[in-house]
């Protein structure tokens, strides 16, 4: 944990990750979060379109196609799978 503050002050500019998903090759990669952080990115592993699904994505594996397809479902229909507070509190999901 004190490691992470001392790279926080060394420049870093984001103590935390936002995970991507891909869908094409059924892969998840974090890169820096924060609110400035793009809602796309090219997949490292198939140079197709990487979707921000936030902090607490926790992907499949990869050899588990239905669970891809639901995750590919929910991202095509508007799921952003971020937490979403109203007045400070957590809405949990239905
Ligand atoms: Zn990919």
């Amino acid at each position: 944990m004190r490691s992470r503050y001392r790279k926080a002050e060394a420049g870093f500019k984001s103590l935390y990750h936002f995970s991507y998903a891909c869908t094409g090759c059924r892969k998840s990669f974090k890169r820096p979060g924060g609110p400035k952080a793009p809602e796309l990115r090219r997949c490292p592993n198939c140079g197709g379109k990487a979707q921000n699904v936030g902090r607490h994505f926790k992907a499949p594996p990869a050899t588990d196609a239905r669970q891809w397809a639901k995750v590919e479902f929910l991202l095509e229909h508007g799921f952003p799978f971020h937490r979403i507070y109203v007045r400070g509190i957590r809405v949990p999901y239905p």
